[in-house]
């Protein structure tokens, strides 16, 4: 053993951290005894966890908890815990290096977003240990490991370096002495440590307990004494109505909701043949460190109030892994492994009634803060989607937590909201109405302004508007929604709902194209399974619509460009027969039969139609060549005349 210290570099990126969380943070500097608290109560946690494969650890001493007191004279705040404490190389590792998660993914998200994002990532991350120098000018941290004789302190000003050093503590676990600045200088009060840990860590579950003095008896001499400044018993173990909002709030950052306030929360207990707690939580906005790959965290799960996984994915359905919160169970047994979690009964039917909670909470909040909830489905709703098309067995109720914009709520529509769930779309359907009618692309706008609406806007039907490939996957495998077929726009056989009048008019003007749709069919070839008279059309001269089981244009170009195989798509052309242009063709037609105009006419007409249905056309160039030939034309006899 060395009686020098050992001096070590910080590892780069701790030194950025450090320099980033003391300047973004200082004006809530408090945030370091939430920090270190935590800390504490996670290696408290740990400790529980292997004392149960290892009760030696506890080694005749069973005190499980956290104690605060400050030094006035020597200017410094003292927090030690019980918990597991740290090895040498655990030190130098833990808080000498951004190994652990919170700094390296805010240090990831820093890279990609330029440092000026600086002050709102750090408030979205758990800062985590370094934020002790917001308030200190030097920080002691030693440990001593659950198990081992030995105990080392790590001291650094969070400069460049620190040092590590052999020490004394007396019992298991870890002591940080923080040499507080002048910044830090106000939680030398006791009253004010007393405040910060009551907003802020009251949900902890061990005793927190600060030192005060106290006279024992009226005009007796001050003694000092620990006093318990939480209630030391797991929040979600606590009867609802003892529970404010504000540690509701606090709890949901512990359970990985980063700096945020949760959207709303359920805190339940289930009883019966499986018993057990949670408190589950719907953040109200996307963290940053959040993917939507499934690897970030879950639910934390807890058995028996020991702290078994922190990121418990099994135990929720798989769309709902962006909500947050923790699970105990008393009939789990405490060695549960994950294995265990995806086969044991009492698993799926905790499982179970996780969705379940999950599906109820999405479903009140939806209904008392409707405008929250839209805000939240912006963020969130990819998941629901995702659970819409998977999760056949709560698909019903998933649907129902959808929102879109349809043609009633886009822009310069007169509506309260610009979203639109289905349930208040049937509940608004026309007299007569049977189907449920969307139509999916890839971008709004185009989507609000697609010529296969006519129809439909003209009748008064409302459409729902979808711009993202998976809603095109979610409707098609619904296929109905409470008994109402789901239609896409896109589709050949639209009913139209026509009356009998409308009828007889359309299949007057069917009639009198039908030589031109004769030369259309043979001039576009195999570009078009068949050329039809249009019922849906009002403005446009003409349209592209999917046959039995046809792709939509962005769907099949996605698919092409993953690589999938996709068999050739043939539409259906349908044209317009009271637009002046198809009737001037059709005109065209019968005055010079064969004519080469009418092939350039009727090819343009498909290149358009191709071009407002999302494809992209074999032959731009042509395209363009044509419609400047037509346009030169036009513009001379324009003037001429
Ligand atoms: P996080 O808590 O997100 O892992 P922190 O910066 O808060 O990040 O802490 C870094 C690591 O240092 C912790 O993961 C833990 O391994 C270790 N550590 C910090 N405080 C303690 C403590 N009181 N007892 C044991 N280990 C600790
Ligand atoms: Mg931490």
């Amino acid at each position: 053993m060395s009686s020098t210290p050992e001096v070590l570099p910080f590892q780069a990126e701790v030194a950025q951290v450090l320099r980033l969380v003391v300047h973004s943070l200082y004006s809530q500097r408090e945030v370091f005894l939430r920090e270190l608290v935590s800390n504490a109560s996670d290696a408290l946690d740990k400790l529980r966890f292997c004392a149960i494969t290892d009760p030696s650890l506890l080694a005749g001493d069973d005190r499980l908890g956290i104690r605060i007191h400050a030094d006035e004279s020597a200017k410094t705040l003292t927090i030690s815990d019980t918990g597991i404490g740290m090895s040498r190389d655990e030190l130098v590792k833990n808080l000498g290096t951004v190994a652990h998660s919170g700094s390296k993914a805010l240090l990831e998200e820093l890279t990609k977003r330029g440092e000026g994002s600086a002050p709102s990532l750090i408030g979205q991350f758990g800062v985590g240990f370094y934020s002790a120098f917001l308030v200190s000018s030097s920080v002691a941290v030693t440990s001593r490991a659950a198990g081992a004789t030995e105990a080392w302190t790590w001291t650094s000003d969070g400069q460049s370096s620190f040092t590590i050093e052999p020490a004394e503590h007396a019992e298991r676990g870890t002591t940080i002495v923080l040499h507080l600045s002048e910044a830090g200088a106000e939680f030398l009060a006791p009253w004010r440590v007393r405040e910060v840990v009551r907003r802020s860590s009251n949900y902890i579950g061990y005793p927190i307990e600060l030192e005060v003095e106290k006279r024992a008896t009226e005009g007796g001499p001050l003694e000092k004494v620990w006093e318990r400044i939480n209630e030391a018993k797991a929040l979600w173990q606590r009867p609802k109505a003892t529970i404010s909002n504000e540690e509701y709030e606090a709890f949901f950052h512990e359970v990985g909701g980063g700096n945020g306030k949760p959207l709303a929360w359920s805190h339940f207990k289930v009883e019966g043949t499986t018993e057990f707690a949670g408190l589950l939580y719907l953040p109200s906005e996307r963290p940053y460190d959040f993917s939507f790959d499934g690897k970030q965290r879950g639910l934390k799960l807890f058995v028996k109030r020991v702290l078994i996984f922190d990121d418990c994915a099994e135990l929720g359905a798989p769309w709902a892994r962006f909500v947050r919160g923790v699970l105990d169970s008393d009939d789990l047994p405490l060695n549960v492994s994950r294995e265990l979690l995806q086969d044991s009964s009492v698993a799926r039917t905790i499982k179970k009634q996780v969705t379940k909670k999950i599906l109820d909470l999405l479903e009140e909040t939806a209904t008392a803060k409707p405008r929250e909830y839209e805000v939240f489905f912006q963020a969130f709703g990819g998941f629901l989607k995702e659970g819409a098309a998977n999760d056949f067995e709560h698909r019903e109720r998933l649907a129902k937590l959808l929102r879109y914009r349809s043609t009633f709520t886009s822009e310069g529509a007169e509506s309260a909201s610009p979203w639109v769930s289905l349930p208040e779309y049937v509940s608004r359907m026309r007299d007569g109405q049977t189907a449920i009618f969307y139509l999916v692309g890839d971008k709004a706008s185009a989507v609000a302004s697609s010529p296969h609406l006519e129809g439909l806007k003209k009748r008064g039907f409302e459409v729902l508007l979808l711009t993202e490939p998976v809603d095109g996957f979610v409707f098609e495998g619904l296929r109905t929604f409470d008994g109402k077929e789901l239609v896409s726009a896109l589709h050949a056989d639209l009913d139209l709902d026509a009356t009998e009048d409308e009828q007889k008019a359309y299949d007057e003007a069917e009639a009198s194209v039908k030589p031109l749709l004769d030369r259309a069919t043979e001039i576009l070839g195999g570009k078009v399974e068949s050329v039809t008279a249009s019922q849906r059309l009002t403005d446009s001269p003409a349209c592209l619509v999917l046959g039995e089981g046809g792709l939509p244009a962005h769907l099949e170009r996605m698919l092409r460009e993953a690589g999938q195989p996709v068999p050739p798509q043939t539409r259906i052309l349908e044209v317009n027969p009271s637009h002046p242009l198809v009737k001037a063709i059709q005109a065209l037609d019968a005055k010079e039969p064969g004519s080469e105009r009418v092939r350039e006419f009727i090819e343009v007409l498909f290149d358009q139609a191709a071009l407002q249905q999302g494809a992209t056309l074999d032959d731009p160039n042509r395209f363009a060549r044509r419609v400047t030939d037509l346009l030169t034309k036009a513009a001379e006899s324009a003037a001429s005349a």
